[in-house]
């Protein structure tokens, strides 16, 4: 089934809590974003449809929380199974609903799948651990038991991963989700997903899918029933989350903003350097928050890696991603965003940066753009540009380049290329950023890894199997005695 069959889809113009319902927000066009095409409708909730979906989600977390573990894996595994066996009709609604290319979106429903495939593991390990008790006869143990109701907010640029990575955990473990997708992005961002969910025979309640802006998520992070926010999206955003849900003392995980560098150093091939680098400021049009945003380079090899990037970057095709297999520069989301990013270009190159090739683009589309000379000081270094450019520092030694990785606030990821391993193992101890990747991309990203940023990338939030038990359960210290003792009262 294609996307323009989806007019049959039960989610048309909908939000999803306990069944498909009209919202008392009305709905929103979804629009193709290379063409402007409208691909769909869907429902956006305001405060009263939170607060509905977040009652029912409480009013049924706890019977999920008591399923036995066979049962939340078996559905779980259905809705992998669903998800791979749906995957091209995922695949087109990414491509089209985000202007993702073709590879990323089959990438990211391929990574998707794992991770649900991970979720369904973690709902027969062990959940606790046995402790001393102190007194014979006395049994202690420290239980993981679920947070409740997990809300769960997420940008457009990757809806289906950012999603996933959240709620199957959460799930898995016996919360229930109340997740708000960006209203850019309502169908890749919930909808599609809930009705796979549904299929798989997940009870009413537990996953609720209501789209929405600004005043959608606040009303999401205020709300009583919500136990815990996991929000994924800009640093500015986050802040504000954060002030809400610590003033309401919630728990909150916050996945944010990157600024992050990719340091070649002397010895780096620089043939696999460069690919990395246009990998990674140049696929999703640089709209991730692991893309490559500061490309630190030794004089020596700075040139050779300049022309070497800047090759490839004329190399790549710039087009709607749903027209051809050719493409690899889709369209940027929206307007504001393109405004925002050539705002930070025009203003790198009036400081003295010199464009390499790029800085032009026609309507959403933009050249990939390489650009050389700059300084710290600078727009393109200081600020995270999320769009298709890649800026190019020159340094001179390998403590310079610490000290430059580390001038940004931004701690998500980083990359370092070098031949000799324990050079780069040596830099990378000192890295203040979340992950980091020696010979590879900084856009890295794996189901049982524990992904997430340090500074302003993040309050220190994970996702990971090991990590989502972290996230998605909190500890309960149970004890019992076979007979109650008698005190001195
Ligand atoms: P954004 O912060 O504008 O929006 C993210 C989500 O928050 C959307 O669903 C939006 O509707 C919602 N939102 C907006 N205002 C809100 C408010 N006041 N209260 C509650 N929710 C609100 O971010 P964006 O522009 O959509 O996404 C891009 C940003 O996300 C970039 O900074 C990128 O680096 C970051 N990101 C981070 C990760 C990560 O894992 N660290 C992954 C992807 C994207």
């Amino acid at each position: 089934m294609g996307v323009n069959a989806s007019i049959e889809a039960p989610w048309q113009g909908k939000i999803y809590y306990g069944d498909w319902i009209d919202a008392d927000g009305g709905t929103v066009e979804v629009l193709e974003k290379a063409t402007g095409e409208k691909l769909a409708m869907a429902g956006v909730g305001a405060p009263s449809d939170i607060a509905a979906a977040a009652e029912l989600a409480a009013s049924r977390q706890p019977a999920w929380g008591d399923t036995s573990f066979e049962e939340r894996g078996a559905v779980l595994r259905r809705f992998a199974d669903i998800l791979e066996a749906e995957a091209e009709h995922v695949i087109e609604w990414l491509v089209r609903e985000t202007g993702e290319i073709r590879p990323r979106a089959t990438h990211e429903v391929r990574i998707s799948v794992g991770e649900v495939r991970e979720a369904v593991a973690m709902t027969s390990q062990p959940y606790g651990e046995l402790l001393p008790s102190g007194d014979p006869g006395r049994l202690s143990i420290a239980q993981r038991v679920p947070v409740g109701v997990v809300g769960g907010i997420t940008p457009w640029n990757a809806p289906v991963i950012l999603g996933i990575r959240l709620f199957a955990p959460a799930i898995a473990l016996g919360n229930a989700v109340v997740m708000k997708p960006d209203e850019q992005t309502p169908v890749t961002g919930g909808l599609l997903l809930a009705e796979m969910l549904q299929e798989a025979g997940l009870p009413e309640g537990i996953f609720n899918v209501v789209p929405g802006g600004a005043v959608t998520g606040e009303a999401l992070v205020s709300d009583p029933n919500i136990n815990m926010i996991s929000f994924t999206g800009s640093t500015e955003v986050g802040r504000k989350v954060g002030r809400t849900a610590g003033e309401l003392l919630k728990r909150v995980s916050l996945e944010l903003g990157g600024n992050n560098a990719l340091i070649v150093l002397d010895d780096a091939d620089i043939e696999s350097a460069s690919s990395s680098g246009a990998w990674g400021s140049f696929l999703h049009q640089g709209q991730l928050c692991f893309s490559t945003g500061r490309h630190l380079v030794h004089q020596d090899v700075a040139d050779q890696y300049a022309e070497a990037l800047t090759t490839r970057a004329e190399n790549l095709n710039v087009g709607d991603p749903w027209a051809g297999d050719d493409i690899s520069i889709g369209p940027i989301i929206n307007q504001t965003q393109l405004d925002h990013f050539v705002d930070i270009v025009d203003r790198t190159v009036s400081a003295g940066a010199e464009v390499r090739t790029g800085a032009s683009g026609e309507g959403l589309f933009y050249q990939p753009t390489v650009l050389d000379k700059v300084t710290p000081d600078m727009a393109a270094f200081e600020e995270e540009i999320f769009g298709p450019v890649a800026p190019i520092t020159v340094f001179s030694d390998e403590d310079e380049a610490i000290d430059l990785a580390a001038r940004s606030e931004y701690g998500l990821t980083a990359s370092i290329y070098t031949r000799d391993i324990g050079r780069g193992l040596r830099i990378a101890r000192q890295m203040r950023t979340g992950m980091v990747h020696i010979n590879d991309t900084t856009i890295n990203d794996q189901a049982a890894a524990p992904f997430g940023g340090m500074g302003a990338s993040g309050n220190g939030g994970r996702f990971g199997t090991l990590a989502n038990w972290e996230e998605f359960t909190q500890w309960q210290w149970c004890t019992t005695r076979e007979r109650g003792p008698i005190f001195q009262f």
